[in-house]
């Protein structure tokens, strides 16, 4: 099992703001302590994750409800939180088949649903102490407006996508065309890093968001690289 920190953050809320929609009809929901959900609940929430809506079948009737949502979930890497922390004064307590069993209540089709999973290590003490003021709320927002604009320009002849994060496999083959270098700086990630087909969509559609961001037509190298940087968790290292 690779390293882990004190928190892991499954979702970047921000990139996510942009993602998943302003829509009024969309909720989101924060799931802290992931692993501590019923396995069997977690696994329900593949289907909208994947599709955006949920089939109900009861007797012979069949029932499709609208289920779009934005998730944002946090985990520990193990039960005691410390896992991975170089802390002698904390060190974790847990054994390796608990941290195994703790992590892999989280199953790797699930994870693989998930956009952007970040790993997020413990704050040192000087960072506590940094009085510099770190980027706004406001200035975050300008930034998640202009890219949402470019989006909603994207899809304006499209009744039911708004934004990147609803693109079909066509729509993706289409505003997500790679040249040459970044396709093959793609395959290459992708074989090494052991992600499955279902990644691959989802780092193409994250790439061109940060694209959109920078206010580039063209996805990039360093859009690709900093995508793939956000499926740090299910790597062949994942434990479900
Ligand atoms: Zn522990």
């Amino acid at each position: 099992m690779k390293k882990s920190f004190a928190k892991i953050g499954l979702i970047l809320a921000f990139i996510c703001l942009i993602f998943t929609g302003l829509l009024k009809w969309h909720k989101s929901f924060l799931l802290d302590e992931l692993p501590e959900y019923k396995r069997s609940a977690l696994e329900v929430m593949r289907q909208p994750l994947e599709d955006r809506h949920i089939t109900v079948a009861r007797n012979k009737e069949t029932v499709d409800y609208p289920a779009s949502f934005m998730l944002v979930a946090a985990m520990n890497p193990c039960p005691c939180g410390h896992y991975g922390e170089n802390n002698p004064a904390h060190p974790c307590t847990c054994t390796p088949a608990q941290v195994h069993r703790y992590m892999s209540k989280i199953s790797g089709p699930l994870l693989d649903r998930i956009d952007i999973q970040c790993e997020i290590e413990a704050v040192p003490y000087e960072q506590l102490r940094d009085t510099q003021p770190g980027e706004s709320s406001a200035v975050m927002r300008e930034r998640v407006l202009k890219a949402r604009a470019v989006q909603n320009e994207r899809f304006k002849h499209s009744r039911l996508v708004h934004c990147n994060a609803m693109m079909n496999a066509k729509m993706v083959r289409q505003y997500c065309a790679l040249d040459a270098d970044c396709d093959k700086l793609l395959e290459f990630s992708m074989s090494m890093l052991g992600l499955s087909a279902r990644a691959y969509d989802r780092i193409l559609k994250v790439a061109r968001t940060i694209a959109d961001i920078e206010g580039c037509d063209n996805i990039q190298k360093q859009h690709i690289l900093e995508a793939i940087s956000y499926r740090s968790l299910d790597r062949n290292s994942w434990a479900g």
